[in-house]
């Protein structure tokens, strides 16, 4: 059997079976955006992600300073999908020895404006020569054992947010792999190139206890609501028409697709969050989003598990999503 018949999260299910961890400090190990560890009452948060050249990025569109910087976003999102506190970051890189040293150069620029916005220490990382360009960083953070929380956790009757508009980054590839249209639409283009972690309003629905479930989405809203109503064993509802879409990406999505939501379904890398919240908290959300100035858009319902996954669409009938956006491997 080979990897492409079991893709990214088929492997990922069996390591996690496989490993099983037996420490009772850890409180959420394989499954989640962030490990947690329980430390001397405080919990301490690791996470790490890889970025490879011509998969995650391709050096014909992507400057060095904007890479560096994108390497530690990535990692942080996860840490804002649990509410916590990023603190440090190890950084390892696989290079080509004819790389130029004012790539390297500006390539740690951009890394160093990202840990300056997030108040991020880099504290070590390993090099090693490599044919591609390989990009890997494991960030560690902090937070508070009660506020953390969970891709578990959703209950049913629970309402579904997302924050942002989503789709724009995945159109902003597609934007960035069409030649007749290079340059042209910046701030798509730009969310793919720079995306921004939602640190404050991850912490400030942690802290003010909003949510009773978080995931960032990295992979595309159909696939990683399908991880959070896997890991809380509910099912879920989404109303396409609610689904947030940027004035720029309905302008430009026409170019690429006949249907105007395919790709804010299962586009990757919007680095928005999806949270689920009890039906009481309506009201808080809508003021923490209006005082973060953070569009938070409900864009669905938890239901029981038995139900499955549902999107409605504008007129009305119903799907289960079957092509759920970017698996590795598959
Ligand atoms: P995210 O998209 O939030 O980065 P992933 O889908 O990459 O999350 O990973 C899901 C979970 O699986 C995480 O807990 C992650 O740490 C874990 N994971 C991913 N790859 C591996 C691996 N090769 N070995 C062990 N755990 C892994
Ligand atoms: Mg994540």
């Amino acid at each position: 059997m080979e990897l492409r018949e079991i893709g990214e999260f088929g492997l990922i299910d069996r390591i996690r079976k496989r490993m099983t961890a037996t420490d009772p400090a850890l409180l959420q190990g394989i499954g989640d955006d962030v490990a947690v560890i329980e430390m001397h009452g405080k919990v301490l948060l690791a996470t790490t992600d890889i970025l490879i050249e011509n998969i995650h990025f391709d050096r014909s569109w992507t400057d060095p300073f904007r890479l560096g910087k994108k390497a530690l976003m990535v990692n942080l999102s996860d840490i804002a999908a649990m509410g916590g506190i990023p603190k440090y970051f190890l950084i390892s890189l696989g290079l080509p020895k004819n790389l130029s040293l004012p790539f390297i150069s500006s390539f740690y620029r951009g890394l160093k404006e990202g840990a300056k916005r997030f108040q991020v220490d880099l504290i070590g990382g390993d090099t090693s020569l490599s044919q591609k360009i390989v990009i890997n960083i494991c960030l560690i953070g902090e937070g508070k054992k009660g506020d953390l929380l969970f891709r578990k956790g959703a209950k049913v009757g629970n309402d579904l947010f997302v924050s942002g508009t989503l789709g724009d980054a995945a159109l902003g590839l597609k934007i960035l792999q069409k030649k007749e249209f290079m340059g042209r639409p910046k701030g798509l283009i730009e969310k793919h190139l720079s995306p921004c972690p939602r640190i404050e309003l991850g912490q400030a629905i942690a802290r003010h206890r909003l949510a009773t479930a978080m995931i960032d989405v990295s992979d595309g809203l159909l696939i990683d609501t399908t991880h959070l109503l896997e890991e809380s064993g509910v099912g879920a509802r989404i109303w396409e028409d609610r689904i947030p879409l940027s004035r720029s990406y309905r302008k430009w999505i026409h170019s690429f697709s006949k249907d105007p939501y395919q790709i804010a379904l299962t586009g990757g890398e919007d680095y928005e969050l999806l949270f689920t919240a009890s039906p009481e908290e309506r009201k808080k959300i809508s003021g923490l989003a209006r005082s973060l100035k953070i569009p938070v858009t409900w864009i669905g319902e938890i239901l029981p598990q038995k139900k499955g996954f549902h999107i409605m669409r504008r007129d009305g009938k119903e799907y289960s999503p079957g092509h759920l956006g970017f698996n590795h491997f598959k």
